[in-house]
C-alpha cells in the first residue's frame, strides 16, 4: 500500500501546498481520500481521476470537500467519463451539500457518475485487496471521520479535522503509520495540537506518525518537531506530491 500526499495545506491553497487531499494506492485500488481545493490537480499527477476505484470524504469543511465540485466537473464534462460510477463515501447529507453547489441540470447528472454512500461510526468498505474502516471522531459537532486502511496486515490511521478522542487513539492503534494533523497551537476540542498528535501516536503504538494539516500559527517543521517529543518515534511533516510505501 502506497500513500501519496495531494494536499497538506490549510486553510486555502497555495501554490505547491493544496489542502487536504491524499492518494491510497494498492494493486487493485486507487482512492482519493479528502478532496481539498488543489488536491485534484495534484491527484492527475499520479492517476486519471476516472481510474479512482473509490472516493472518501472525512467531513464537509471546504478545505476537505470542495474539491469535489471540480472532480464532478471533471467526469461529467471531458473525455474523462468514467466507464463506471465512482464510489464517493462521506458524511450524512454530503451530496445534498454538492447538489446545491450545481445547477438543476447538472444534478440530473450526478448520479451517472458518482455512487453515492454514506458514512456511520465504525462503517466498513470492502475493497478487494484493500479495507476502510471510518471511526467517527470530535471536530466541532459535525459529522467527522477518521479512517483506518488495511491492506496485506498493513495499516495506515488517518485522522481526518478531530480533537483528542478515543476514537483518534484506537485508529492508531498499531498502525505502521498515523498521518495525524496538527492545525492547532493550543489545546482545543475542535483540533489536535502537535503534542496531541503525538500522544496519539504514542498510546496507539504507532510505529511512524506523519504530521498534516498544519494550521497558519507554526510552521510544518516545527509543528513535526513538538510531534516528535511526546511521540519518541520516527515523525515528519508531510508536502504535496511525497509518496510513503508501507510494506
Ligand atoms: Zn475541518
Amino acid at each position: 500500500m502506497s500513500l501519496t500526499v495531494l494536499g497538506a495545506g490549510t486553510p486555502y491553497p497555495r501554490p505547491d501546498n493544496a489542502c487536504s487531499g491524499y492518494l491510497l494506492r494498492t494493486e487493485e485500488n486507487a482512492v482519493w481520500v479528502d478532496a481539498g481545493p488543489g488536491s485534484l490537480a495534484n491527484l492527475q499527477r499520479h492517476v486519471s481521476p476516472d481510474q479512482l476505484t473509490a472516493i472518501w470524504i472525512s467531513h464537509l469543511h471546504a478545505d476537505h470537500f470542495a474539491d469535489l465540485a471540480s472532480a464532478y466537473y471533471a467526469l461529467a464534462f471531458s473525455e474523462l467519463r468514467p466507464q463506471r460510477r465512482i464510489p464517493v463515501y462521506g458524511p450524512v447529507g454530503w451530496g445534498g451539500r454538492l447538489e446545491a453547489f450545481l445547477t438543476n441540470s447538472q444534478v440530473a447528472a450526478m448520479s451517472a457518475v458518482f455512487d453515492e454512500h454514506e458514512l456511520h461510526d465504525g462503517h466498513q468498505i470492502d475493497l478487494g485487496d484493500l479495507s476502510l474502516t471510518s471511526r467517527a471522531v470530535h471536530h466541532g459537532g459535525i459529522p467527522a471521520f477518521g479512517l483506518r486502511a488495511e491492506h496485506n496486515g498493513r495499516v495506515l490511521a488517518y485522522s481526518g479535522d478531530t480533537g483528542p478522542c478515543a476514537a483518534l487513539d484506537e485508529l492508531a492503534t498499531g498502525a505502521d503509520v498515523l498521518l495525524c494533523e496538527a492545525d492547532s497551537d493550543d489545546p482545543t476540542e475542535v483540533h489536535c495540537t502537535p503534542e496531541d498528535a503525538g500522544g496519539a501516536a504514542r498510546r496507539g503504538g504507532a510505529k511512524r506518525l506523519l504530521i498534516t494539516h498544519v494550521g497558519p500559527a507554526m510552521t510544518p517543521e516545527a509543528a513535526a518537531e513538538r510531534a516528535a517529543k511526546v511521540f519518541g518515534g520516527r515523525t515528519a511533516a508531510v508536502s504535496d506530491n511525497d509518496l510513503y510505501e508501507l510494506r
